[in-house]
């Protein structure tokens, strides 16, 4: 749902509008000039929230805004990740295995949602630069996109069967996110399969990306 959606409020209304305006998630703009748009940050946990390992050395930064977002999936089982406490394992499930078995310095990733919608920080860093809304954590999720795609890793195994509603809940409103910080077109998010020869982020979710980009949109 759309902020203009909730509130009722035309765009034009808005625009023009000097009144306090309050988000639907509390957040207030003041003052009488004209409002910019501004996109609600979703709840997003830091490395720290879930425990992370530290970077075996330190994370790069591109020199560069990301020109597009990676969807993929994570191809572990379609368990459920029990709230917080499941979900945080699974952040650290996937560090320990980008560390331990494909010998990289951190979470390939960039950010992780689980099967129960909690949003992560993967790499350390990405949070810190998403918020700045400048320059990006180089990744290691996608080959040849790592300097310029933001990687977000869904948990599950989509290739027969859909994400949950709720991972998806979160996966637009992080996408809209992400798009209004770095000034990107939703159009701009694709699966990891446009770059790579992987069935990643699996049949079923791939052909989702379309409703995925209109609703990204309409978020935003
Ligand atoms: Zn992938």
């Amino acid at each position: 749902m759309s902020f203009f959606e909730h509130s009722g409020m035309g765009r034009r209304r808005f625009l023009t509008s000097a009144a306090a305006l309050s988000l639907g998630t509390g957040a207030v703009i003041l003052g009488s000039t004209p409002a910019r748009a501004v996109q609600a940050a979703p709840t997003i946990y830091d490395t720290t929230a879930w425990n992370a390992r530290p970077p075996s050395s330190a994370v790069s930064l591109a020199g560069n805004d990301p020109n597009k977002i990676v969807v993929h999936h994570t191809a572990f089982d379609n368990t459920p990740d029990t709230g917080q406490s499941g979900s945080f394992a699974i952040a650290k499930e996937i560090q320990d295995l980008h560390m331990d078995t494909n010998g990289w310095i951190d979470s390939g990733q960039h950010f992780t949602i689980s099967r129960t919608g909690y949003i992560m920080e993967g790499r350390h860093r990405s949070l810190e630069r998403l918020r700045a809304g400048s320059d990006m954590v180089v990744g290691a999720h996608t080959v040849g996109q790592n300097s310029q795609g933001i990687g977000i890793e869904n948990n599950g195994t989509y290739i027969t069967e859909a994400p949950p509603q709720v991972l998806y809940t979160s996966l637009v409103g992080m996408c809209a996110y992400i798009c209004t910080q770095y000034g990107l077109n939703p159009n701009e998010i694709y699966g990891h399969r446009d770059f790579n020869d992987t069935e990643c982020p699996g049949d079923t979710f791939y052909a989702m990306l379309p409703q995925l980009r209109s609703d990204v949109a309409a978020a935003m």
